[in-house]
């Protein structure tokens, strides 16, 4: 079965550099969104495997969204690996008592993505 991904930025180059990197790995079911708000929306709507999300982002930023997902979503275990500029101690930290799997710092290679997703689908599988 394929994992669908859900890819949120609200930067649309940045989207499109994650999917290509997806695509280039493997992972060919992807859908996205631009900000938290809808890809809440969509996660409940239209159901995902595997969430990929940026930090920084308007009308609901990636932490947000993922307190929101862990907390009130129908899919509330979903994988989630945010990718983001913010990579100081204190953001990790907060990430991941928001209960993230794992963090990517951008700018990143698809190596890199794939040696992400295959940890955490190693912990946490889908499906
Ligand atoms: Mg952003």
């Amino acid at each position: 079965m394929a994992i669908k991904f859900l890819v949120v930025d609200d930067s649309l180059t940045m989207r499109r550099i994650v999917i290509n990197a997806l695509k280039s790995i493997g992972y060919d079911t992807v859908i996205e969104a631009g900000d938290g708000k809808e890809a809440f929306g969509k996660l409940e709507s239209e159901g995902a495997d595997f969430l990929i999300s940026d930090w920084n982002m308007p009308e609901m930023n990636g932490l947000e969204l993922v307190k929101m997902v862990r907390s009130a979503g129908s899919k509330s275990d979903i994988p989630i690996l945010m990718v983001t500029t913010r990579g100081n101690k204190t953001d990790v930290l907060e990430a991941m008592q928001a209960r993230v799997n794992n963090y990517i710092i951008k700018p990143f290679t698809p190596q890199a993505l794939k040696e992400k997703i295959d940890q955490i689908l190693k912990t946490a599988p889908v499906g």
